[in-house]
């Protein structure tokens, strides 16, 4: 009873009508236990790293900026995406350092690339909880100062659903954060039933149409004409347009065609630590 209780509740957050228990969906699984209380650790003592994905301008190729990805390597577990121990994260407090500690890393990443005379801009990816904390844009505000960084090289990407999760809420941290001079993202487009009506007040400058849409655009009719209106809605309210989950050189070519200003996949290049940038 108790696992139907918890499909019970994981199908209604995520909107759907039917869920099936699974241990990872379970804030009290043994493993998530375990998980959790290794993750305190895993910041403390350094396992967590950075791997960076470049984004290119579609037009000229060039790479003009890349997003941080989390890595965990669990000394026990192995590697750990990060789907599975942000949701613990942000389940605990645990997601207010962790943020803390990309966001401090990758600006001080960026600042040496940039000092060695390398025009990119880093993105660090926010969680639901870290809009809703009253602290963060100190936070950021007083790392921009520490690192001496032009804040508009740094890029804070939210997804579509953790701003609708609390649409109140995420506006009034976006306009603060825009107000330091932050771009901004909604990331996995198309995936968090967005109002229109809060889309088009959203201090953000780009729009990442979810990989879901982008990898099968080729073969599927329904993915293109979505893609191709995301791109036109999204040109219309003055955003730039990223495509996420780019896997191979024909998709990359058919998003010029439909006008996608910049891209990211796999078929550009995997994320990768910095030492391999
Ligand atoms: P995201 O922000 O949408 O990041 C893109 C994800 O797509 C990354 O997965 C990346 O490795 C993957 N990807 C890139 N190119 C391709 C491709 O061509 N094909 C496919 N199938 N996938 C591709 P990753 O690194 O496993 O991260 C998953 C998600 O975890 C991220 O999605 C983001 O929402 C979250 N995440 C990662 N790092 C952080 C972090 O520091 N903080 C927070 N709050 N969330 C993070
Ligand atoms: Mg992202
Ligand atoms: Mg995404």
């Amino acid at each position: 009873m108790r696992c139907a209780d918890i499909a019970m509740y994981h199908a209604k957050t995520e909107m759907q009508g039917v869920s099936i228990y699974r241990p990872e969906i379970d804030m009290h699984s043994e493993k998530r236990l375990a998980l959790m209380s290794d993750l305190g650790r895993a910041i403390r003592e350094d396992q967590l790293l950075l791997h960076f994905q470049p984004k290119i301008d579609v037009e000229t190729g060039k790479t003009y900026g890349l997003e941080a990805l989390l890595r965990w390597h669990h000394p026990e577990l192995g590697f750990i995406p990060p789907d599975e121990f942000i949701p613990i994260a942000e389940n605990t407090n645990l997601i207010h350092p962790m943020t803390l500690w990309v966001l401090e890393k990758s600006i001080g990443v960026c600042k040496r690339w940039r000092e060695r005379g390398y025009e990119l801009s880093v993105a660090v990816n926010l969680s639901v909880r870290n809009l809703l904390d009253e602290k963060l844009v100190s936070q950021v505000e007083t790392l921009l100062r520490r690192f001496d960084f032009s804040p508009c090289m740094l890029e804070l990407e939210i997804t579509e659903s953790s701003i609708m999760a609390n649409p109140a809420r995420a506006m009034r941290s976006l306009e603060a954060l825009h107000g330091l001079g932050v771009a901004m993202a909604i990331d996995d487009f198309g995936t968090g039933y967005s109002s229109l009506a809060y889309l088009k007040r959203l201090p953000v400058s780009s729009l990442k149409i979810d990989s879901a849409f982008v990898t099968n655009l080729l073969l599927d009719k329904q993915d293109e004409i979505i893609v191709n209106s995301t791109i036109n809605l999204a040109h219309n309210l003055g955003l730039c347009v990223v495509a996420e989950g780019v896997e191979n050189e024909q998709v990359l070519a058919r998003l010029k065609f439909l006008g996608c200003d910049k891209a990211q996949g796999y078929y550009i290049a995997r994320p990768m630590s910095e030492e391999l940038l």
